[in-house]
């Protein structure tokens, strides 16, 4: 299993993403996470986010194996937001895992990833 993680900064203007270091956070996520690779975008629900989205999504076509977390907003919030990029990429939404990084550290926001890839990885568990 190959996880690739974004996480949103929501613009950098919500409050509820003030308690994260969003600079030092990629390498943490790296370092104590097996993942492939970690990336902070301002704003994943943006144009240009929703490009780098569709992206990291299109180049896990070859890797079935592939799960795609993003930590950004709620996980309804971000199915709502990303429901264009996902149908237009046709990648598995069971792949595709939301996480709720408001209101978190950088040690809270490892903590759910590391849950959610936990689970993910275990098959009786439900993804979302
Ligand atoms: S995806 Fe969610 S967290 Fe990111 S900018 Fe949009 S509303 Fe904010």
């Amino acid at each position: 299993m190959r996880v690739k993680t974004l996480i949103c900064n929501c613009k950098g203007l919500s409050t509820s993403f003030e308690n994260a270091d969003m600079n030092t956070l990629p390498f943490k996520i790296e370092s104590e996470l097996d993942v492939d690779y970690a990336i902070v975008h301002p704003q994943l629900c943006g144009i240009a986010g929703n490009k780098v989205l569709e992206d990291v999504l299109r180049s896990a076509d070859d890797e079935p194996d592939t799960l795609v977390i993003v930590g950004a907003c709620g996980p309804d919030a971000q199915l709502r937001l990303f429901e264009r990029v996902l149908r237009k990429t046709g990648f598995p939404q069971g792949s595709f895992l939301a996480v709720d990084v408001r209101d978190a550290t950088n040690e809270g926001i490892l903590a759910r990833l590391r849950d959610k890839i936990e689970k993910s990885a275990c098959p009786d568990e439900k993804r979302r």
